[in-house]
């Protein structure tokens, strides 16, 4: 059993700026995440020192977000919102504080259009709310092997890859529109065929689009990668060239043309977003 710090802290606001051109906003209810990934490029971004410094063992909640947010909601012009780019929106800290939740709800009533990523299949409590007004949401489910033991190795805090799967379809199921983040692709990780066949098939399946990327070797995630792979191993990743990832990105299309699956790079979302048609904004 992992020794794990819960500590609550206030914050001044809810939305920042998101730097990925398909989102406009971000909203992180927690700081740290305990998924504790080892590939996890958010701890460069956490100005949680100790959250930052104890990866997957500190989590900070910011317990007055919801007033931030309704603030924040009252001067800022609508657009997307990612939920979340710097920890997971549904991490069991979650299931007691339901600021995920209550955050969601108050976006979505209020014109903003919310974008989930998680790999938690907590996320289908909140469908109620997302059912409610579905043009609202989409769902991104992290899916980055459906192997059991690999994902126990590399994301040892998330719910199995199986769990995430039934999840998704149970969103599809309700009307919400749902996407597979197929990733970090990891070079001589989880880069097989089987693995990634597996993920499109389901995704194809499920009707859930797949937004593919490789690993980028951030400065944090290096010495927890280091801890859990064999020597020389770490530095075989780092250094994948471009020929690999060609020969990735070339794989990955062929499987989903063949299986129907809607596919596309993370660099190339914007374009998936930009194309997508706008909900005209109420009155609120
Ligand atoms: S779930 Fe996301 S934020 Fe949390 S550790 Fe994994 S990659 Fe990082």
């Amino acid at each position: 059993m992992r020794n794990v710090t819960v500590k609550e802290i206030r914050t001044s606001s809810a939305l920042t700026k998101s730097g990925l051109p398909e989102l406009k906003y971000a909203l992180n209810p927690y700081l740290g995440c305990l998924h504790g990934c080892v590939y996890c490029y958010a701890m460069d971004f956490t100005n949680d020192r100790e959250a930052a410094g104890n990866w997957g063992s500190v989590i900070a909640v910011k317990i007055n977000i919801l007033e931030a947010l309704k603030k924040d909601i009252s001067r800022l012009s609508r657009g997307v919102v990612g939920v979340s780019t710097v920890t997971d929106p549904y991490q069991p800290v979650e299931g007691k504080y339901r600021l995920t939740r209550n955050s969601i709800d108050m976006l979505s009533r209020n014109g903003f259009r919310v974008s989930i990523q998680t790999r938690s299949p907590l996320v289908t409590r909140d469908l109620d709310i997302m059912q409610k007004n579905p043009g609202m949401f989409d769902l991104g489910m992290t899916i980055a092997s459906p192997s059991e033991s690999l994902t126990d190795m590399i994301e040892p805090g998330a719910p199995s890859p199986a769990s995430r799967m039934g999840a998704l379809r149970k969103a599809s199921e309700m009307g919400i529109e749902t996407w597979i983040f197929l990733g970090p692709l990891i070079r001589g990780f989880n880069d097989t065929d089987e693995q990634v066949s597996e993920i499109i098939e389901f995704a194809a399946e499920n009707g859930s689009r797949v937004i593919y990327d490789k690993f980028s070797p951030y400065r944090g995630p290096a010495k927890l990668m280091e801890n859990i792979l064999p020597e020389g191993k770490y530095d075989y990743i780092r250094h994948a060239d471009r020929k690999w990832w060609e020969s990735m990105r070339s794989t990955i299309m062929k499987k989903c043309e063949k299986s129907g699956a809607k596919c596309n790079s993370q660099a190339e979302d914007w374009k998936y977003e930009k194309a997508k048609l706008v909900r005209p904004l109420t009155d609120f």
